[in-house]
């Protein structure tokens, strides 16, 4: 079968691999038919990551076919059944596995950076993916390109869940891409809120306004915090507590965050910033009486539960949350450079692999 490898920065290349040698009773396969370009594959492939090995198969936002079934315990996946993939593989012997925290499990591995994912043909997932319910069936009315868009709606359910019980009713999402729209969405179904979308590239801002964001502000300099603090005061209840979601890879924005925050804000991190090809390399500096003095709490956010993927499965089948206005663009496996390019000009949204073969 044909995989898109990646062997290091800037070099990823398309190879016909056996996936034979690999295959085993603790594996399943499956035909993958759509998988998504994530800003995290687009980092790999420009800088490297830490987690990452190469040689190894990127793409960790899978929608995928079972070639053979699985028989687990409970339950059963016949073949031909489209799956939305976990791409967690837990240890189930740590406290957070124990307790189904699986995104912080202290062993984990993943698909797409330390095991291989979906920018191949097919793919081998361990069967321990799918006794945690990781495999979760495609309902009919999803296409193959939004069942692929699961996986990081779920990530952004679990990190609206980090504040879900706070009282606050103003936010800012500080990120235009997919998931600040994906976040956007989410908050409009589930909260009363004023949201400002901030963000760097117009077409995106456009459509946070379409989807309800009451303000938009497009950032050209980072150091104007002051305009753009002052604007969201006068649109909201002046300077209510705020929650700001840290929604894009740029250094600075958890500076920016920081100087948008209300007294008892809170500020969730999504996103994982650029340079960590390096363990440990980021370092940022905070006044911890800016903290003290002003209440504020930021909050991590990382990866989703398999109950979150079974939950934005729910959402996007009810057309409660609609992800076609992020479907913008679709490439072939052998275009996957080009896939990326587009994923890191900016150009629409997502940016999604379909296998034809
Ligand atoms: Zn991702
Ligand atoms: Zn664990």
């Amino acid at each position: 079968m044909d995989a898109a490898i990646f062997y290091g920065p800037n070099d990823i290349q398309i190879k016909d691999i056996d996936l034979r040698e690999k295959k085993s009773n603790d594996n399943c396969l499956l035909k993958v038919l759509s998988c998504s370009v994530c800003s995290y594959d687009v980092r790999t492939f420009r800088n490297g990551h830490f987690k990452v090995t190469p040689p190894m198969i990127l793409g960790h936002e899978i929608c995928a076919e079972m070639v053979e079934e699985y028989q687990g315990k409970n339950f059963s996946i016949k073949p031909k059944t489209r799956v939305s993939v976990y791409p967690i593989l837990p240890c189930f012997t740590c406290w957070y596995c124990n307790n189904k925290n699986y995104n912080l499990c202290i062993n984990l591995k993943e698909l797409g950076s330390t095991i291989d994912g979906g920018f191949a043909e097919y793919l081998l997932i361990p069967k321990m993916i799918f006794d945690i319910g990781g495999a979760v069936p495609v309902l009919d009315n999803i296409s193959n390109e939004e069942a692929a868009l699961i996986e990081p709606l779920a990530c952004c359910l679990n990190s609206i869940n980090q504040i879900k019980n706070l009282d606050f009713d103003s936010v800012i999402i500080l990120g235009d891409g997919p998931i600040g729209i994906m976040q956007l969405m989410l908050l409009k179904r589930f909260f009363k809120v004023n949201i400002t979308m901030m963000g760097k590239i117009k077409h995106r801002l456009d459509l946070a306004k379409k989807l309800g964001a009451e303000m938009t502000i497009l950032i050209d300099n980072e150091n104007n915090f002051e305009k753009y603090r002052e604007s969201i005061k006068n649109a909201n209840n002046g300077f209510s507590p705020n929650i700001i979601f840290v929604s894009n890879n740029n250094p600075n924005s958890l500076n920016l965050a920081l100087k948008m925050a209300n007294k008892n804000g809170k500020i969730v991190l999504f996103s994982g910033i650029k340079n960590e090809n390096t363990k440990n390399k980021n370092t940022f500096t905070i006044d911890p009486n800016f903290i003290h003095y002003n209440q504020i709490s930021i909050f991590g956010s990382f990866s989703s539960t398999p109950n979150n993927m079974i939950e934005a499965m729910n959402l996007v089948s009810s057309k409660e949350i609609d992800m076609k206005n992020l479907v913008t663009h679709t490439f072939s496996l052998t275009e996957l450079k080009e896939a990326l390019i587009t994923a890191e000009s900016f150009k629409g949204f997502k940016s999604i692999i379909n296998n034809f073969s």
